[in-house]
């Protein structure tokens, strides 16, 4: 059984080693918020040097779900109530955008596929109709499916979002150290930092999501650790899933491969304490859910090649935190994606850069880590 996540099983690029001279831009983590950052600073005419304690895309970048989905991870009627119509709006029209650049630059990696949040009872039936309509009397698309055939067990209906998408993850954030790369940015792999005091750079840029413990201490208190666990089956002969399926307020999600994998992760709700870790390691008890979801999803129980776990981080709102650290100049700040980090990682990784290179945007007042830091 492979415990390596079935996204890093291709060779990862060979990119040059960080050469150890001074940048203008330290950034810490390589995953899709960190490449992003440090290509969006490269094309602004910054030195960036990228640190990661492990390789391209290894944490949560290349050990999630796939999922490229708009918007942020609340229900959008409910972020519309929490933080505002304005910035709610302001939110999923940019993830929408940002969608498009990422379609633009992923060649294979990404599918335009749409995806479909289902219902798996009436009260969420309810909940999701709720979005349904919020969504629609704000001009965003959303179609409704009452019917769902090919779904076992029975779901009480579905949005099919269709500008939403499946990813290659570590494919397209591999793709993007490499345009990186071309700009100049530097990567030193393999290597943890310890201390912020460490780097020799004036600006520094936390790309750590929900792996960075220890690295500020008003960070970890802001950003939850949270375990997501994933599992690969043997490709199937058929073709049950055309796009990404999401229930149970998104615990739960599916998808099928090109090649007729199904990638499976999700039941963090199962044992819901024991998974607010970042202790990357599989464990029973959410295998074992995984294992018997596919069965349902099946009707049997097919080959499992592939068993994995991921970190990512929460925050008590559900959106990440993007910009300046207050109380620490020159420390910045992109994480807290809250499990919906693909399309807002990608996104923020660029916003980061806007904001170190002095760019105004409305979305950097809706993330601000003043809301959530207090400063250290
Ligand atoms: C199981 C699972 C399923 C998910 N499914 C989806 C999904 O389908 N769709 C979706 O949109 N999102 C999903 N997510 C969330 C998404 O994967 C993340 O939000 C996103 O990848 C975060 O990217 P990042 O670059 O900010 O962080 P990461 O990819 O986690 O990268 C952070 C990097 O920082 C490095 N690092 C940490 N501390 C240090 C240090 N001290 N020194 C040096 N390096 C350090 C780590 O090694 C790591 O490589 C899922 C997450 C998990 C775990």
């Amino acid at each position: 059984m492979e415990t390596t996540p079935f996204w890093l099983a291709e060779p990862p690029p060979e990119l040059e080693v960080a050469a150890t001279d001074s940048a203008d831009v330290a950034v810490i983590g390589a995953g899709i918020t960190g490449c992003s950052a440090a290509l969006a600073l490269a094309r602004g005419g910054l030195r960036v040097r990228v640190h990661d304690a492990r390789g391209i895309a290894e944490g949560a970048s290349g050990r999630n779900g796939g999922f490229a989905l708009r918007g942020g991870a609340a229900r959008y009627d409910v972020a519309r109530e929490t933080y505002g119509a304005d910035a709610a709006q302001e939110l999923w029209r940019r993830t929408e955008a940002a969608l498009d650049r990422l379609e633009s630059m992923a060649g294979e990696a990404f599918r335009r596929t749409g995806s479909l949040r289902l219902a798996a009872d009436d009260e969420e039936r309810a909940e999701i109709l709720a979005e349904y309509e919020a969504l629609r009397e704000d001009g965003f698309a959303a179609e409704w499916r009452d019917e769902l055939p090919h779904l076992r067990p029975e779901f009480r209906g579905a949005i099919f979002h269709r500008s939403d998408g499946a990813l290659q993850p570590a494919r397209f954030v591999r793709g993007l150290a490499r345009l990186a790369a071309a700009e100049g940015v530097a990567f030193q792999q393999n290597c943890r930092i310890e201390s912020l005091d460490a780097l020799e750079a004036e600006q520094v840029v936390i790309a750590t999501d929900g792996s960075g413990r220890g690295l500020l201490a008003e960070l970890d208190d802001a950003v939850w650790p949270a375990r997501g666990q994933v599992l690969t089956t043997e490709p199937l002969d058929e073709r049950l899933f055309e796009c990404p399926h999401y229930a149970r307020h998104g615990f739960d999600y599916w998808q099928q491969l090109s090649d007729g994998r199904i990638v499976l992760g999700g039941f963090r709700d199962f044992s819901i304490l024991t998974e607010m870790t970042d202790e990357e390691t599989t464990t029973e008890p959410i295998q074992e859910a995984l294992d018997a979801f596919l069965v349902e999803l099946l009707g049997r129980m097919p080959q499992v090649t592939h068993r994995w776990a991921g970190i990512f981080g929460l925050t008590q709102d559900l959106l990440p935190l993007v910009g300046a650290v207050p109380g620490r100049p020159g420390t910045w700040v992109a994480a807290g994606y809250s499990g919906h980090g693909n399309v807002l990682g990608f996104m923020c990784g660029e916003l980061i850069a806007g904001a170190v290179l002095g760019r105004e945007d409305p979305l950097l007042e809706l993330f601000s880590p003043a809301r959530l830091l207090v400063s250290g």
